[in-house]
């Protein structure tokens, strides 16, 4: 029997998020510039080599694996990556094989997600406005992705939106994005904006919008459950009584959440990230390509994650951002 991941503050490791692209078709102002220069293609792993680390890990006990970005479905092939990993669920070794999406091309794959295993998917949206979705995501259109949502739907696809948190941008559609939510039936977490990447310090700070105060004006309209349900991820949930929605707050900000971390993150180079929010990683990808022997691949994980940090440091409470990566979260992967 194999030991399982474990960190030096006594966290199981059981959480593998994939970032198989740095690229997306979309530009969200809180995660990219306009002018984003990317990895050169030859740096990608491959779809195998990723097929390979991420079968080592659960090997190593992960049990749920997020495939992420960047945007993960412009990735060329990766319905390949996506049957490869299925076989995992048939054994029973996973749990989980989801992917985090913004949408646009879901029209496209969801069927072929849903054959190979997907059961939930999330979908980014901050806005249910189309001038301002085309604002936010620069290059992003608003009906393709709901109809990417309707043909997740069609193919059985449990659908969780996310939304980040954006002061003076979705103040105003809190109820609105929360009443669609309800009639469509779909889960809903709201995200504070974290300062991954430089986009300018008062841009940042402009950004912010802390859930506490979010959750005050859902207090206006709704009667709020607290709920002591953990996932094992950074989510925090209450119930609003009127509709029985379950709603997630992640809140980097105001409440730190660290303590339950259960995961790592892969890129699509084969650096792993032990925690979102710090400079701190390894590469695997050289241990990877030194050996066809995934011992090699083992070995270097497990020291890895024996170097997985407490948490994270971001912090604006003082009015400065505090505990910014130069990463981008398109990079690491949200
Ligand atoms: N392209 C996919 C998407 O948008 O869902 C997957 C990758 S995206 C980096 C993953 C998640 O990170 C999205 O929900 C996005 O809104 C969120 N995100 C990006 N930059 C962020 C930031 N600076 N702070 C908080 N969330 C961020
Ligand atoms: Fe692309 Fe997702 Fe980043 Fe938006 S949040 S730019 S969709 S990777």
């Amino acid at each position: 029997m194999t030991a399982p991941l474990i960190d030096p503050f006594a966290r199981a490791i059981t959480y593998l998020r994939v970032s198989v692209t740095d690229r997306c078709d979309f530009r969200c102002a809180y995660c990219m510039t306009e002018h984003m220069t990317f990895l050169p293609k030859a740096e990608l792993l491959t779809l195998e080599e990723l097929d390979r680390l991420a079968s080592a890990f659960i090997r190593l006990g992960v049990e749920k694996l997020r495939i992420t970005g960047g945007e993960p479905l412009v990735r060329k092939g990766i319905m390949t990556f996506f049957e490869a990993m299925s076989r995992h669920l048939a054994t029973g070794a996973l749990q989980e094989l989801t992917l985090t999406t913004n949408g646009s091309q879901l029209r496209k794959y969801a069927r072929d997600l849903a054959a190979c295993g997907v059961k939930r998917i999330n979908v980014s949206v901050d806005t249910l406005n189309d001038t301002k979705f085309a604002t936010i995501t620069r290059w992003g259109r608003l009906p393709q992705v709901l109809d990417g949502i309707e043909a997740a739907r069609e193919a059985g696809l449990k659908v969780k939106i996310n939304a980040v948190a954006l002061k003076g941008f979705n103040e105003d559609e809190l109820f609105t994005l929360t009443e669609w939510c309800a009639r469509d039936h779909h889960d809903l977490t709201f995200i504070e904006v974290m300062p991954m990447g430089d986009m300018g310090e008062a841009h940042r700070l402009d950004q912010y919008w802390s859930l506490d105060d979010l959750r005050a004006q859902l207090a206006t309209r709704y009667t709020i459950t607290d709920l002591a349900d953990r996932t094992g991820g950074p989510a925090r949930y209450l119930c609003l009584n009127e509709t029985g929605q379950r709603i997630g707050l992640i809140t980097p900000l105001t409440h730190n959440f660290c303590e339950s971390c259960n995961r790592v993150r892969l890129t699509c180079t084969g650096e792993l990230y032990m925690c979102l929010g710090q400079e701190d990683m390894a590469d695997l990808r050289a241990p990877l390509r030194a050996s066809p022997d995934d011992a090699v691949v083992e070995h270097a994980i497990r020291a890895a994650i024996r170097h997985k940090p407490k948490g994270h440091d971001f912090d604006y409470s003082r009015q400065v951002v505090a505990g910014q990566t130069r990463r981008h979260m398109s990079h690491t992967g949200g």
